[in-house]
């Protein structure tokens, strides 16, 4: 229903349909962005169409990234046959908060899960064997999500691994089952990659 007039109501509805905003939460933004200065309002509708346009895949990690490699990748000071695999780069961030890893990351951007038709081919696992054959990788630790889908992408991973002879192994159980290693505390974390067990 239209009570506001055809541009506001157009903005209702493109902001519910972001992850997490429901119909009230969107009717409440689309006015507070009206009564924002027009400064502001321009600034952050630039921002949005800048971090869409700029941001790429690094071509090693497939960090989101607006330079190839990204600056984790690119940094002298990183153990680059240390392979750190995770299922989204809000893990990698989370990760190096703790500034304890001094590894370069994988990022698969998902999780194996049938139950959402999501497959072995639709997340990036292939890129990480490609890099696997291509160096000469010491370790790789899978830090994917302690959960049904996490571990099952892990499962998935360390056998593929294992004909190739590298060390794999699996962040241990600090992280709490079903949980997601986002919004983990750096200790636990920390604690989670010292205890890693070799697969
Ligand atoms: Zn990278």
């Amino acid at each position: 229903m239209n009570y506001y007039g055809n541009p506001i109501t157009k903005l209702i509805e493109e902001l519910a349909r972001l992850p997490g905003v429901g119909a009230k939460t969107a009717q409440r933004l689309a006015f507070h962005m009206i009564n924002m200065p027009l400064d502001q309002i321009e600034s952050l509708a630039e921002s949005i169409v800048s971090a869409k346009r700029n941001i790429k895949y690094c071509s090693s990690c497939y960090n989101l990234t607006d330079q190839d490699p990204c600056p984790v990748c690119l940094s002298e000071k990183r153990d680059k046959n240390m392979i750190m695999v995770v299922e989204d780069p809000r893990d990698m961030a989370a990760y190096e908060r703790t500034k304890e890893y001094k590894g370069v990351y994988h990022i698969l951007h998902g999780a194996v899960s049938p139950m959402t038709g999501v497959g072995p081919q639709d997340i990036r696992i292939k890129e990480l064997l490609v890099r696997i054959q291509q160096g000469n990788i010491e370790e790789v630790i899978l830090a994917t999500n302690p959960n049904i889908e996490g571990e099952a992408t892990a499962m998935y991973i360390s056998r593929l691994l294992k004909p190739l002879g590298v060390k794999t192994t699996r962040i241990a159980n600090g992280v709490p089952v079903g949980g997601d290693l986002e919004y983990v505390d750096e200790v636990t974390l920390c604690r989670a990659l010292e205890g890693r067990r070799e697969l």
